[in-house]
């Protein structure tokens, strides 16, 4: 994987086995269409972030995305942004820590969001994860260094000194199963906290295609060359900021694999049937390698 200084995506930690990715959260409906002027009522969800921890109400066993109700000092004068909104609760940006004293509100670190019973209020909190360190990171002008106002009609920060406009910003990354025949390549991250392989991953550089990323990456990382690079699906992954592409690929497997060493520390072929520990299907590369496993190399 590029490195860039970009928050390591590969850190999956334990959860709770969902069914499918974890931004597939049907029959709840996620809507981003930009509403400024949206009322901060009392069932609106509120978020807020510290560092990589995020407010939760603990309720009894169970542990919920706060509401508007839940904190008492809340006003509708609180500096606040609003996000995006699920089943038409509207979903609130909170830029100033309240008060957390009552005992039922804590701060969990944000990967802990995916044991939530409820997958929905899982993606809400992840994704406003994502736009929180957006809003945090441009509070200023990079241009001039004027602080930035809330633009009035769409997601964006304006500078009202020089009027250079922000928009929140994805970095997008691929994610490669490289399968030959019955066998898939998968690899062990030094970042994995557990025993799981997985698929090579990286970010795209400017001026290089997906399908260019794909080679490079897999190069990098395993010194392979891959073939017949084919588009699968993609899954927004708010906890690093970015969008994972999935891609299928093929390789002949007689070639010697070399890890690099930094990234990968360990990697080789894993035969249908018989795969070692990965990541659970809320992941893409989960999803991925449940696919191969189930269907082969064309699902
Ligand atoms: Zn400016």
């Amino acid at each position: 994987m590029a490195s860039s200084g970009k928050t390591h995506f590969c850190l999956y930690l334990g959860s709770i086995n969902y069914l499918s990715m974890l931004h597939e959260i049907l029959p709840h409906r996620f809507s981003n269409h930009f509403e400024g002027s949206t009322t901060f009522a009392p069932n609106s969800f509120v978020l807020h972030f510290n560092e990589n921890q995020v407010l939760l109400k603990n309720n009894g066993d169970k542990f919920e995305i706060p509401r508007k109700t839940d904190i008492k000092e809340l006003s509708s004068s609180w500096h606040k942004s609003y996000l995006f909104a699920l089943d038409n609760t509207p979903c609130f940006l909170l830029h100033k820590k309240p008060e957390t004293n009552n005992g039922q509100l804590v701060y969990k670190d944000i990967y802990f969001l995916r044991s939530l019973e409820h997958k929905e209020q899982a993606w809400v909190g992840a994704t406003g994860y994502h736009l929180a360190g957006w809003y945090a990171r441009n509070k200023y002008c990079g241009n001039c260094g004027s602080a930035t106002r809330e633009k009035a009609d769409e997601r964006a920060l304006v500078c009202p000194a020089c009027n250079t406009i922000v928009y929140p910003n994805i970095a997008p990354a691929v994610i490669v199963a490289i399968t030959s025949g019955n066998k898939i390549l998968l690899a062990r991250n030094a970042g994995f906290r557990n025993n799981w392989y997985s698929l090579i991953a990286g970010y795209a550089e400017i001026g290089e295609s997906l399908e260019e990323t794909v080679a490079r990456e897999v190069k990098e990382e395993v010194g392979i060359d891959v073939t017949n690079i084919k588009y699968y699906k993609s899954q927004p992954w708010p906890f690093s900021g970015s969008m994972m592409i999935g891609f299928f690929a093929q390789a002949n497997e007689n070639q010697p694999i070399i890890t690099d060493n930094k990234e990968i520390t360990e990697a080789g072929w894993f035969t249908r049937g018989n795969l070692p520990e990965h990541p659970p299907v809320l992941s893409i590369a989960g999803e991925m390698i449940e696919n191969f496993e189930k269907y082969g190399s064309n699902p």
